[in-house]
């Protein structure tokens, strides 16, 4: 079987799990026992895990990183922790985020939170035009991802960042897709609060960040879990010494392999999206076709069920919708957005290529693919044109 569902969820790099074993066997010790070596040992190895994030990012402090449970409780914290200051509570936000950003925005708006959702362009690319015009005095933040989940489309994160400094406006970012693949500097990009997660830069799973500017005073986070004080008092509860250590080897893999990973992916999804358009009529991608992630294409072939082709395709591993929200039987909210049929929705198939695809792979499931598409339009009751 192929893998290219890496939006969903990666494989654990087996440099990443070596680096983790010590700490999932002998190396038991609570970061926050202060008073022996176990303690620690477990204490050094979070705090170099911490630099690693921070580094990867450009954050100005290590101390700037918050590590959580994954980017949905980074998400969580960011928005439902954030203290905006009255008269500043306005929120805007693209329809494209991720459930865990928008399940937020609507449990604030049911309690008096004004939110603005911006429509993004067809192309999936929210226009600073429109970011400009949901603009008011009371705007406290906005929270726009960097890489769409579904399409790969890339955000202007640096533009809108630049706009939210102009106006004294918090920015939030869901960097969960983009982290490790393109480059983010949070300082630059004027970034505010960040979402990451390990297991999608191929480090295990329940783990992630919250990168926090603490030099900047006006961002007051309340935090969602509390006990014991961990991580400033802003996410109480042991820490996840394997996890983070994963988590940490894992940035420093990703921003090692970054550039030349840029060039492989992108190229390994070109060579699958030319041999797809010179062999299928009738498809179409969807989201932007170069502002995207490397290795993330998402096609419709009009007239094909998407869950049909994926059923006709049982050992390659694709995406019908977001794996996060393929329990929502409803069609796609992000294409939806975009302004994309039920139709097209339903014929959509989102491929996620990742760092342990070769060429091979993408040859044969682009041959499967072709040869599936082509088999369930022949079996169409209504012929293609
Ligand atoms: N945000 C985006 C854009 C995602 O793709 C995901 C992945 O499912 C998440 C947030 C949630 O991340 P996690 O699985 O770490 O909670």
């Amino acid at each position: 079987p192929v893998y290219l569902d890496n939006n969903a969820t990666t494989a654990l790099d087996p440099t990443v799990l070596q680096t983790m074993m010590p700490w999932l066997t002998n190396n038991y010790g609570n970061a926050a026992s202060n008073s022996h070596s176990f303690g620690w040992e477990a204490q050094r190895a979070v705090e170099q895990a911490r630099m690693s994030i921070a580094h990867a990012i450009n954050a100005a402090s290590p101390s700037d990183i918050i590590f959580t449970s994954g980017a949905t409780e980074a998400n969580n914290l960011a928005l439902n922790g954030l203290q905006l200051p009255p008269g500043r509570s306005h929120i805007i936000t693209p329809m494209i985020e991720h459930r865990s950003v928008l399940a937020c925005c609507v449990r604030l708006a049911a309690q008096g939170t004004p939110i603005t959702y911006l429509r993004p362009q067809s192309d999936g690319i929210v226009s600073l035009n429109e970011l400009n015009n949901a603009l008011r005095p009371e705007t406290g933040l906005v929270s726009v991802m960097a890489a769409n989940n579904e399409t790969g489309t890339l955000q202007k994160i640096e533009e809108i960042g630049a706009l939210c400094r102009d106006r004294g406006i918090l920015f939030h970012t869901d960097a969960t897709q983009a982290f490790g693949k393109i480059a983010l500097d949070v300082q630059r990009m004027n970034i505010s609060l960040a979402a990451f997660s390990a297991h999608k830069i191929y480090g295990p799973k329940g783990v992630g960040a919250l990168y926090v500017n603490t030099a900047d005073e006006r961002l007051r986070l309340s935090p969602q879990i509390v006990g014991g004080g961990q991580e400033h008092g802003l996410r109480s509860g042991t820490l996840n010494v394997p996890g983070i250590v994963g988590f940490g080897r894992a940035a420093e893999i990703a921003m090692i392999n970054l550039p030349s990973e840029l060039v492989r992916l992108s190229g390994l999804r070109n060579r699958l999206k030319q041999a797809l358009f010179d062999t299928v009529p009738n498809i179409s991608i969807n989201g932007h076709p170069h502002e995207c992630l490397p290795g993330v294409l998402n096609i419709a072939f009009s007239g094909v069920d998407a869950s049909s082709l994926l059923l006709e395709l049982p050992d390659i591993a694709l995406s019908s919708a977001s794996a996060c929200s393929s329990k929502h039987q409803t069609p796609s909210h992000v294409l939806q957005a975009m302004g994309a049929s039920v139709a097209q929705i339903q014929a959509s198939v989102r491929i996620s290529i990742g760092r342990f695809n070769n060429e091979k792979d993408i040859v044969w499931a682009g041959g499967r693919l072709i040869d599936a598409v082509s088999l369930l339009r022949s079996m169409a009751p209504i012929p293609q044109k």
